[in-house]
């Protein structure tokens, strides 16, 4: 604390990503990073990029890349809107369209940026508790309120709301926004973008970051209404001009046109859960059903934070939140094949001592 600080940052309490640590040889499954690397089409449109044209300001409004958007999904350009990570996204959403009068409403537990939104932005907010085995139950959202966000699959759960569910909050929700964080989507999930023509109120999010490998090139975007799309364009144009430099349009371009790489690599993420899932019921530990990129699992006789720390001692970091509810759960980011054996060997010698 210090008395330069304003009013505003005193009252802030910012969010804490996760541990990226700078040792080599670990088996790091905290951060749902994608195990492969990026498209080597986009690793190449990186490289073709990087020149002279640095000296000059990239594309302020990224069209290029809002047409591979608009392509890939069959929408139109004008109905996307791109930004640095999806994280700044969900920033300018809760910004131009979730801070209202009446409180906002999201799951209690789920991706803990919202409630620093909240608090960066003066936003209003209500949590609506979990079902028992942690689904999001969108019949609790049916009371006045300023917007409904919630990520789909959740985080850090991995559990999935189906499509036909989410049509129904927009049928009986259609006087706030409905905005729908599909980060995980693309590992299990049906996106609801294909909604986003006939509900004028939803908003869809997601991100290069994990189904696409590029955490590092920070990529994200939304898709809806026109309207929608401009109260964002309007706080982006308030705020930085210029989200998104040359290489991060190249690069996200190449990785969306790259279709046969993002399918192959989605797969394989996939297979790999599904087996890991089976090798950690195997070992007696209770999973959530996972739509995701990662799985969220505890076992009955085994203090989660103990064996958190007992694989870090091997090498192997997994994230464990402190929090009501889930203090006695592990989520574990899906590695590869190799990594995965790595983590449950390491589980069953802690298990078993
Ligand atoms: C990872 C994640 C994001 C942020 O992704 P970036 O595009 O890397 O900023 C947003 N929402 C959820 C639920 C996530 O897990």
């Amino acid at each position: 604390m210090s008395r330069f600080w304003s009013d505003v940052v005193k009252g802030l309490t910012p969010y804490v990503p996760g541990e990226q640590p700078k040792l080599a040889n670990l088996v790091k499954l905290n951060t749902n990073e994608n195990p492969y690397g990026p498209s080597p089409r986009a690793l190449e449109a990186i490289r073709a990029a990087t020149g002279e044209s640095l000296k000059l300001y990239p594309d302020p409004n990224a069209e290029q890349l809002k047409a591979a958007i608009g392509k890939y999904h069959g929408i139109g350009a004008q109905n996307v809107f791109v930004g640095n990570g999806s994280d700044e996204v969900l920033a300018h959403i809760f910004l131009g369209l979730l801070k209202q009068s009446r409180p906002i409403l999201f799951p209690d537990i789920s991706y803990s940026f919202y409630p620093v939104y909240c608090g960066l932005y003066q936003v209003d907010f209500e949590t609506i508790p979990l079902a028992n085995d942690f689904s999001i139950r969108l019949g609790d959202y049916a009371k006045p309120n300023g917007g409904i966000i919630f990520p789909n699959p959740n985080a850090p759960t991995g559990c999935l709301v189906p499509l036909v569910e989410i049509e129904r909050l927009l049928q009986s929700n259609p006087d706030s926004v409905v905005v729908i964080d599909e980060a995980y989507v693309d590992f299990g999930g049906e996106s609801a973008i294909s909604l986003t023509a006939r509900y004028p109120n939803l908003l869809v999010v997601q991100t290069l970051s994990k189904s696409r490998s590029l955490a590092g090139l920070r990529v994200g975007f939304a898709v809806g209404h026109v309207d929608l799309i401009e109260a964002l364009e309007r706080v982006k144009n308030s705020f930085n001009s210029y989200p998104l430099d040359r290489l991060a349009i190249a690069g996200a371009v190449a990785a969306i046109e790259d279709r046969e790489y993002f399918d192959k690599t989605c797969k394989a993420v996939i297979a790999t859960r599904e087996k890991l899932v089976g090798d950690l019921k195997a070992l007696g530990f209770e999973v959530l059903p996972s739509a995701a990129n990662f799985i969220f699992a505890r076992h009955p006789q085994h203090d989660a934070q103990e064996s958190a720390l007992a694989l870090r001692r091997r090498s192997i970091i997994v994230r464990h939140f402190k929090l009501p509810r889930i203090e006695q759960f592990l989520r574990i980011t899906v590695g590869t094949d190799e990594q995965c054996d790595a983590l449950v060997a390491a589980l069953k010698e802690i298990l078993g001592a």
